[in-house]
């Protein structure tokens, strides 16, 4: 089982952000920016590019809806969407709310973030989410 799996199940607590039946997104715990935000499928796979056709679709879908509501809550220019996944293998997608590409740097990560105010933007997201 993966982290990202113990995360859905209720586990490890999380920043959660929304989920559907097959979805699940909870806000990256060592963020880039404010509000970076991770979609997993709840169905176990690896390797992004090892989904079904009709579950990676559907699940640029689900981050479509996070996007939206990332960009709702937070002052971004546009939303960035990066897949990495060297470190979790349980496929994810990251979104990144951007002001300029230096908020998309991966080697710069915010330390130590504030709980309370992960908390409130996991909540002013959320809220957004439709
Ligand atoms: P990668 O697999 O390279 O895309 O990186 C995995 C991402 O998952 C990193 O950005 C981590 O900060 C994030 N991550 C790892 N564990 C957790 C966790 N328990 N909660 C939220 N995010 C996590």
């Amino acid at each position: 089982m993966t982290i990202f799996s113990r995360i859905i199940a209720g586990e490890i607590p999380c920043y959660k952000i929304a989920e559907d039946d097959n979805f699940f997104a909870f806000l990256d715990i060592n963020p880039v920016n404010w509000g970076h935000t991770l979609v997993v499928p709840k169905h176990e796979t690896d390797y992004i590019f090892d989904l079904s056709d009709e579950e990676l679709s559907a699940m640029t879908l689900f981050a479509k809806r996070v996007a939206k509501a990332i960009k709702a809550a937070l002052p971004c220019r546009k939303v960035g969407v990066t897949v990495l996944g060297l470190e979790v293998p349980h496929a994810h997608i990251h979104l990144v709310p951007l002001k300029n590409e230096g908020d998309m740097d991966f080697s710069h990560k915010i330390s130590d973030p504030d709980p309370e105010k992960m908390k409130q933007i996991a909540e002013a997201i959320r809220s957004n989410f439709e």
